[in-house]
């Protein structure tokens, strides 16, 4: 290999940035001697719902088991089904399992990666027909997930959902913070502000914030809210820090069989921080994909992600798909070059109908999911994090226009000229 890893520079694919206020506040929390469920997460709590624009925020020990209250406080029953999209992480169709229900794959729209309304459509008549799985499956609600960060059309996923009786349930583990507007002259609507019964976010590590692990779900509906709080700490008629406030509330009741999904307090130590800087760190993102946009424009063998109108962008990751017809190496080969000059990457997703589960237990085909099936082998996640140094951004763009000049099949002769920066 002849491109130099100059000064052997490694760009990790993310990097979470803690600042010191944060760390201060997690040892003032270990030195309060209340370390889980307590004050802090009610204060994260109350200021998550403040930033989204909701009226209740549940905090919640990740984006899965927010998820998974969601559905449980929908009354989702066993053996109804639920719409789910195959381009998504393992949790947003694992959650409609604990339940019992069917996740029906829905597949992707090409442009935005996000799910596609017209297969939505069909996979749902196949369902409700008899003709997906061979007897028909009462289908009751849909997840959406706004991949990356670039949200889906609301009012069209709310005028979906109306026409055919579905509750929605929003995957937003990358849309913190995302915004939409039905259009240039209306209101700016915040991911979680009313767009969905209940939304559900993740702060594990490598996501927009974080607080080690976490999450979060928001809702207007209190009883939605109520069902979910009780649900996370094992079904329990008061949560723990409300029984040790006076009043010798020693004496609590079970009156279900929930989880242990509380949030830390340690946790919303750092939460409550990371929510602070959370816009700041959105336009750092913004920036480095505008970078990014700039300097890949004329790399052919290169697609760039879309850029809606109408939508604020969390940039929580930059997808860029290869043109393997114009490419002499695969998507897996791209990324081992990558990764041998120092550019840490990932890909978002493997979809859900190719993994061996969904296809040897559930028996989902490639062929279910076409576009989903094509795109993946393309796709390839770059490094887009706050506090991405500038050298580390121009090594990025230094190797892939590298790579792309070096196993270029439509101009060979671009390998002698150096990528110009
Ligand atoms: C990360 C992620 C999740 C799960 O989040 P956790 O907090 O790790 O449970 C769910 N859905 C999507 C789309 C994700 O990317």
């Amino acid at each position: 290999m002849n491109i130099p890893n100059e000064g052997s520079m490694n760009v990790p694919f993310f990097r979470p940035s803690i600042s010191e206020t944060a760390i201060a506040e997690v040892t003032e929390c270990l030195r309060s001697g209340w370390l889980t469920t307590g004050p802090r997460v009610k204060q994260f709590e109350f200021e998550f719902a403040k930033f989204i624009g909701a009226k209740h925020a549940v905090a919640v020990n990740s984006c899965t088991a927010a998820l998974h209250l969601a559905v449980e406080a929908m009354q989702l029953k066993a053996g109804q089904g639920v719409l789910v999209p195959t381009m998504t992480f393992a949790a947003t169709a694992e959650i409609v399992l604990y339940q019992g229900g069917i996740p029906i794959l829905v597949d992707c729209d090409p442009a935005t990666l996000n799910m596609d309304f017209e297969d939505a459509a069909n996979k749902l008549e196949a369902a409700r027909s008899g003709t997906l799985q061979g007897s028909p499956i009462e289908v009751v609600g849909i997840i959406p997930v706004h991949v990356g960060g670039l949200m889906l059309d609301v009012d069209h996923i709310d005028a979906f959902a109306k026409k055919h009786t579905l509750w929605v349930v929003e995957d937003a583990a990358h849309a913190l913070p995302s915004a939409y507007r039905s259009g240039a002259d209306q209101a700016w609507r915040m991911c979680g502000e009313n767009t969905a019964a209940v939304t559900c976010y993740s702060f594990y590590a490598n996501k927009t914030m974080t607080t080690g692990e976490g999450g979060m779900a928001v809702t207007s509906d209190p009883h939605l809210a109520d069902r979910m709080r009780q649900m996370s700490l094992h079904g329990l008629s008061h949560d723990a820090w409300k029984r040790f406030q006076g009043n010798s509330q020693w004496d609590y009741q079970i009156v279900a069989p929930g989880y242990k999904y509380n949030l830390t307090d340690l946790a919303a130590a750092i939460g409550l921080h990371q929510l602070q800087r959370v816009e700041a760190m959105r336009q750092e993102r913004e920036n480095i994909a505008e970078f990014f946009f700039q300097r890949f424009r004329n790399v052919a063998e290169l697609e760039l992600p879309p850029q809606l109108e109408n939508r604020l962008h969390s940039w929580h990751l930059f997808p860029i798909r290869l043109c393997l017809d114009r490419l002499s190496i695969d998507r897996n080969e791209f990324i081992q070059c990558l990764r041998e000059r120092g550019v840490g990457c990932s890909v978002h997703w493997r979809p859900l109908h190719l993994h061996p589960y969904y296809q040897e237990t559930l028996q989902w085909q490639a062929s279910d999911c076409p576009t989903a099936t094509h795109v993946w082998n393309r796709l390839v996640s770059l490094p887009i994090f706050p506090g991405m140094t500038e050298p580390e951004q121009e090594h990025v763009v230094r190797v892939v226009t590298e790579l792309c000049a070096k196993y270029s099949l439509r101009q060979p002769a671009a390998q002698t000229n150096p990528s110009g920066t």
